[in-house]
């Protein structure tokens, strides 16, 4: 089994995947945290990695908690490129929340790396940026997000794509109008009916704008058309996405939802290994399959929009919406308030402007601006 470096190791996905590691005893050579010292340290402890990285506020902190493991500390952005880049793994576990997690994939991409990939906001924002690393640095992007994990899975035959089916479960306000979505506050949008997820995601699920992050990281990942992509939503999460082919075959992939499926098998590709989750049982379950209002629920259909226009739309989309999810989850803006910045960010009369063929510098430029101009209209 590979060693693995860990951005991101104190979120939903980073403890999930020290889970996973634990079950099948693989080596951990390096984490990264941003805040949380304690749990930091308590990793520390138990997997004992060379390096570790934290936030440059918590740097003095952590220190002084970790003083006596001998570990190699480092802090900050340039700290969790250099933990990216570091040559003691042969797999990066990229988990990291939001556009941060840009430069370090670059890095171990440009290494040569495998990326065991569920930061999705860095593969929009910085789609081509990524891909194109990818290939210069012949590394591998095997996707955690658990749709794409199911639709690699379907296609471990290397046949052509006609169609993916990318599932959603609709989130906690699946089947409300406009009406009922201005009123919803953080506390009701952070409960998932179906997954346990970090605060950001579950608010992106809740405004679907997770299935149009989704949906670009498809696109990106598969090197499928937009209009290739269709999400449909499937309330039960028991089908986690499905391929269909030249032929109208289609194949799906299915589980209990446990994130620890897609983590491992990001790991152990192109192996499978026993693993913790629950087994499915069929018996009892009905599976639906309906279609998404997009009146109510704008963002999709903006993602949709800013994938066909490309450049370096989907980076202001992104930006603007990180900004936006974080002063909604802070009481500042309500839900559907959201909505509206992020579609002014891109398309609004003062909206970012439009680069096609942007730079890295350009990518890094817009998502500043877009949550710049998500800020000034607060
Ligand atoms: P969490 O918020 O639970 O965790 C985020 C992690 O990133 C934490 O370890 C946090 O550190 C760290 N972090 C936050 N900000 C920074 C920063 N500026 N620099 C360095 N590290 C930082 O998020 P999730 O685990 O839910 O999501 C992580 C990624 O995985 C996201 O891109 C998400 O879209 C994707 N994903 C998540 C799924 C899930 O089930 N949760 C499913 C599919 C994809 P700290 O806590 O110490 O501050
Ligand atoms: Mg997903």
């Amino acid at each position: 089994m590979q060693n693995i470096s860990l951005l991101g190791s104190t979120g939903s996905i980073g403890t999930q995947t020290l889970d996973v590691a634990r079950n099948l005893g693989i080596r951990v050579t390096a984490l990264s945290a941003h805040s949380n010292v304690r749990l930091l340290e308590q990793q520390c402890r138990e997997f004992k990695p060379d390096v570790v990285c934290i936030g440059e506020e918590k740097y003095n902190e952590f220190k002084l908690a970790v003083n006596d493991l001998g570990l190699k500390i480092l802090c900050g952005d340039e700290g969790v490129v250099e933990i990216a880049s570091d040559d003691r793994s042969e797999t990066l576990v990229n988990a990291v929340l939001g556009m941060k997690g840009l430069l370090p994939t670059i890095a171990a991409a440009e290494r040569g790396k495998r990326i065991a990939f569920a930061n999705k906001e860095t593969l929009v924002a910085g789609g081509k940026l990524v891909t194109d690393a990818v290939k210069r640095g012949n590394a591998t992007l095997l996707p955690v997000d658990s749709e794409h994990s199911a639709i690699f899975q379907c296609i471990q035959g290397k046949n052509k794509i006609k169609r993916i089916w990318l599932t959603g479960s609709g989130g906690p306000f699946f089947g409300k109008d406009r009406g009922f979505l201005k009123d919803v506050t953080p506390e009701m949008a952070v409960k998932h009916p179906k997954w346990s997820m970090g605060k950001k995601i579950s608010v992106d699920s809740a405004s679907l704008m997770n299935k149009g992050l989704e949906l670009i990281e498809a696109v990106h990942l598969f090197d499928v058309e937009p209009e290739q992509v269709q999400v449909v939503i499937h309330p039960q999460s028991i089908v986690h996405s499905l391929v269909e082919f030249e032929d109208n075959a289609v194949l799906a992939q299915m589980g209990m939802p446990d994130m620890r499926v897609c983590i491992q098998y990001a790991l152990t590709y192109p192996d499978r290994a026993p693993s913790q989750a629950e087994s499915l049982d069929l018996f009892g379950k009905d599976l639906e399959f309906r279609r998404y209002d997009g009146d109510a629920f704008p963002l999709l259909e903006l993602a949709k929009r800013a994938i066909k226009t490309g450049g370096n739309l989907p980076a202001i989309m992104n930006g603007a919406n990180e900004e936006a999810v974080a002063q909604f989850l802070d009481h500042k803006i309500g839900f559907t308030k959201m909505f509206e910045l992020v579609i002014d960010a891109c398309e609004g009369a003062s909206a970012v402007p439009v680069i096609q063929n942007p730079t890295l510098e350009d990518i890094l430029a817009s998502d500043k601006s877009a949550r710049e101009y998500v800020l000034s209209r607060i």
